[in-house]
């Protein structure tokens, strides 16, 4: 039996390119059908496909997300805005790009112009802007936050066909920011952004005695941590990141922009940690011999090695493979106490771990429905990966289940763009702007066409 079906689905294994039902890319979730969906080519299509539809409108990024937030109903329409795609306009400290324009994209365009965002990005970067903005995404660092906290401006195709670009300043703009899809289409987005910049990372591998202490120090001491907590063996595989020198910087140009390994000598000491995961992941996934994409996640940790590079070669490695992930953020100044408090769990319960831990914290977001809102946030983000035959380790859901619990009792708050259990929150009280953001809502949507049955549990 699945632990939950409707939190965490089935993942359907067979080809669903010929199918006749739309899938979200985990394959967990029908969001709808191929007939419904539409794609526009100019902003002014769209808004004629607005006013000429009569049911309900949703936006399809990549369909990273959970299904749920992607689902309609059968006379509703699917928008793809995959037309909407490049740069729009650009000026010294700014670039605007269209809303469906992949992250890969913007980022390898930031790159080529020798400028980048001051936003570290996530593991993956196949979401497009606009729906990586509508959920909060965001990597690592505390002197930056989510993607959308580096927009200036937005623009958006409202229910009434009208067309609004919501500006930095303006009252509501933070509502724009993150917004789950449920304000308007979003067509275009300027991004601000830096002189293009290289950086060093150092990676080693620590016991997880004093994390309380030390992730807290890392995150302070360098601009970019990232860790990973081996909780079955109290271990820590960590990313600590700052500004290359001139010398790397160099070593960097002279090996035609390509990422430098630092010494000749690799560390092994994660090594065993590392075979110990693989098992215990192969008996999870029930995938025999040497395994898919989701065994790569994990090796990559082996013999690791210092690096150079852009921040994008350093930071956005991962590979995409179907998987429940869940992502709560807690303030950072919590933090200490919540990982003795998962220690604590640990220790009593000995669960089963599938994954390692993921710690990434970010500074504060102005948008009022980040989850980093007005407080600079810790990440605990966890994974189970689907098995060859769509089916998920039951220890690993648990595993899940029992740290989200405790980690919203602790006022977390889940990332929108990834499973969570819904009855474990009390929005009004973890986001103090959630009636401002309703209200918004109710002014720009009063006839609710940018909803679901996902955003009407949520807001209605
Ligand atoms: C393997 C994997 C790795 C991930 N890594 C990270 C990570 O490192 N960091 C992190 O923070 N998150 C991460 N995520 C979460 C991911 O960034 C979010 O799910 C993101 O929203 C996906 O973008 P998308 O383009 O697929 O949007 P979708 O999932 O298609 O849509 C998300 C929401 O945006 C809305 N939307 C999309 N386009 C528009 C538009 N033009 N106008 C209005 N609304 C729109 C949709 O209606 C929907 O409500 C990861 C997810 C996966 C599956």
């Amino acid at each position: 039996m699945n632990k939950d079906p409707h939190l965490y689905p089935l993942r359907h294994t067979h080809n669903t390119d010929q199918d006749s039902a739309l899938w979200n890319w985990a394959q967990n979730t029908v969001v709808g059908q191929r007939s419904q969906l539409q794609q526009p080519q100019t902003e002014a299509e769209l808004q004629q496909l607005l006013l000429s539809a009569s049911g309900k409108v949703r936006v399809l990024g990549s369909r990273l997300s959970p299904g749920r937030m992607l689902g309609v109903n059968e006379q509703d329409l699917l928008l793809d805005l995959s037309a909407f795609n490049g740069v729009i306009a650009q000026d010294a400290d700014s670039v605007t790009f269209a809303a469906g324009t992949p992250l890969e994209q913007v980022y390898s365009t930031l790159t080529e112009m020798d400028r980048m965002l001051a936003s570290s990005p996530g593991v993956i970067a196949v979401q497009t802007l606009a729906g990586a903005m509508a959920t909060g995404t965001h990597g690592q660092g505390l002197a930056q936050s989510s993607i959308a906290d580096e927009a200036l401006r937005i623009r958006m195709v409202l229910a009434d066909g009208s067309v609004r670009e919501f500006v930095r300043g303006e009252p509501d703009f933070a509502a724009a920011q993150v917004s789950l899809g449920t304000l308007g289409i979003v067509t275009a987005v300027t991004l601000r952004t830096r002189p293009f910049r290289l950086f060093t990372c150092h990676k080693f591998a620590v016991s997880a005695d004093t994390l309380e202490k030390d992730l807290v120090e890392w995150n302070q001491q360098y601009e970019m941590s990232k860790a990973w907590w081996f909780v079955d063996d109290n271990l820590m595989h960590v990313w600590n990141a700052h500004e290359a020198s001139d010398e790397e910087a160099e070593a960097w140009h002279a090996n035609q922009r390509e990422v430098i390994e630092h010494g000749d000598d690799t560390d092994s000491s994660l090594n065993d940690t590392i075979d110990q995961t693989l098992a215990q992941m192969h008996r999870d996934t029930q995938i025999h011999g040497k395994g898919g994409k989701q065994f790569r996640t994990v090796t990559r940790f082996r013999d690791f090695t210092d690096i150079s590079g852009d921040i994008y070669q350093l930071f956005c490695r991962g590979i995409a493979v179907p998987q429940i992930n869940v992502e709560i953020g807690v303030p950072l100044e919590k933090t200490p106490q919540i990982i003795s408090k998962i220690k604590a769990w640990y220790a009593e319960n000995h669960p089963h771990m599938h994954y390692p831990i993921i710690l990434r914290c970010t500074g504060a977001s102005e948008a009022w429905l980040s989850p980093a809102y007005q407080h600079a946030t810790c990440f605990f983000g966890f994974v189970v990966y689907y098995a060859d035959d769509g089916s998920l380790s039951q220890d690993g859901l648990h595993f899940l289940t029992e740290v989200e619990k405790l980690l919203a009792a602790e006022g977390g708050r889940p990332h929108w763009g990834k499973y969570y259990d819904p009855q474990r929150y009390q929005w009004r009280d973890i986001y103090p702007q959630w009636d401002a953001f309703r209200a918004v809502r109710n002014q720009l949507d009063p006839q609710r066409r940018f909803s679901n049955d996902y955003v009407t549990a949520l807001f209605d």
